[in-house]
């Protein structure tokens, strides 16, 4: 495996590489490789003397298995965990820069992400061939990466493809499995992030006649319309609809096409929302992320990436009113934080990332203990050639940003 010392500032894509780019079409050596990547194994249940644990006996034990295992371990949370999971968390942070810590604690043979399933692929992407990455509970699956499975991806690629055109690039966000980034690797492509996806599509768009956006379709047309991308230019595929339910000639004339895939929790957000908050709080600040839908974008003050969300409240001057349209252990995490301020999720009727709620400090606790046994459960491994062009796709992020 290599490391992340490795993920250097590659050189933009060049012609030889398009050329080898080129090459991989379906039934190539390396695509029947990303095909077969094994399908997510499924978590088994706890053991039943982990089922029944209170809150104090919890938190006791894992502060004890914490003090044992000491640098041995390294765990991350992102910020949309809750916050007896953050409590025992060395790094907090959004998916990638979780990904980059763990590289950074080299001395750690275990790297415990409290997140969801692409994010621990990543730190193993991004980890050493020494360090183990371990999610504690398998079933924390991201619902939007999962929206975007390498098969429909790759039917949809060959739709496009033969429609013909001198080049199509693809470009995932980082919420998508290793083998989707595999893909986009092995194609030219790159992964993009909430905070770099505008640099990141237009480099594609620069270096594409066409550019196909995945998974998520607003994140897509967000930053499309921030490129300042005439909206003619850009369809949505389906991948529930035969032929991505577009006319046959959209695509030939698109220069972006967007897969159909969101995430749930962003998708809760609305203007209505927003006219509401302004009606009740004069002077209110709304900041919401760029997975929220366009019109509530537009609607908003501000827009970013949930680093870009921490930021802007930390750096807001007390007595401010914000709400915030983004994951809402997150929000009250902010809120909690930021005494001076006032900060409140955007939707009143709020509900966490049922993926991210999955683990459970239960969960954490048997991870821990398992390797305080000796046992390594729950290790999430991305095989070597998909690990290959993953990073490849990592790599080409890395040099565009
Ligand atoms: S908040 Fe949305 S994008 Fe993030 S992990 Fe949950 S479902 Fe996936």
């Amino acid at each position: 495996m290599e490391t992340a010392a490795c993920l250097s500032k590659a050189a933009p894509l060049g012609p030889n590489e398009q050329e080898i780019a080129r090459r991989f079409k379906r039934h190539t050596e390396t695509a029947l490789t990303l095909a077969s990547q094994p399908a997510r194994p499924c978590q088994p249940p706890l053991p039943p003397s982990y089922q029944l644990l209170d809150d104090v006996e919890l938190d006791v034990r894992l502060t004890r298995a914490r003090a044992l295992l000491g640098r041995r371990v390294v765990v991350l949370g992102h910020h949309y965990q809750r916050d007896e999971i953050i409590k025992f968390a060395d790094f907090r942070g959004d998916s990638f820069q979780l990904a980059r810590q763990a590289a950074s604690r080299r001395d750690a043979e275990f790297i415990v992400f409290c997140g969801v399933h692409f994010m621990a692929e990543s730190a193993d992407l991004l980890s050493g061939p020494e360090q183990q990455v371990i999610l504690p509970n398998l079933e924390a699956g991201c619902s939007m990466a999962d929206m975007a499975q390498l098969e429909a991806v790759d039917e949809c690629w060959q739709a496009v493809s033969s429609l013909g055109g001198s080049s199509i690039l693809p470009v995932t966000y980082i919420n998508s499995s290793a083998d989707v980034k595999a893909f986009c690797g092995a194609h030219g492509g790159a992964v993009c992030t909430s905070a770099n996806a505008s640099a990141v599509l237009s480099w594609a768009l620069d270096h594409g006649e066409r550019v196909l956006f995945l998974p998520d379709e607003h994140l897509g047309r967000n930053t499309a319309r921030r490129l300042g991308l005439d909206p003619a230019a850009v369809v949505l595929w389906d991948p529930a609809e035969p032929q991505g339910g577009i006319d046959a000639g959209e695509p030939r004339r698109a220069r972006l096409i967007l897969w159909k895939g969101y995430c749930s929790v962003h998708m809760r957000f609305t203007t209505a929302q927003i006219a509401k908050a302004r009606e009740c709080q004069p002077g209110v600040s709304v900041v919401v992320h760029p997975e929220c839908r366009s019109e509530v974008v537009l609607a908003a003050d501000a827009v970013g990436s949930t680093e870009f969300i921490a930021k802007t409240i930390r750096e807001a001057p007390a007595g401010s009113q914000w709400a915030v349209g983004t994951e809402v252990q997150f929000v009250n995490r902010l809120a909690k934080e930021h005494p001076d301020k006032q900060v409140s999720c955007l939707d009143p009727v709020v509900c966490p990332c049922s993926s991210m709620y999955r683990i459970h400090p239960s969960y954490l606790l048997w991870v821990l203990e398992r390797l305080l046994a000796d046992e390594v459960v729950n290790r999430i491994v991305v095989p070597t050639a998909v690990a290959k062009w993953a990073r490849i796709a990592l790599d080409r992020m890395l040099a565009i940003t």
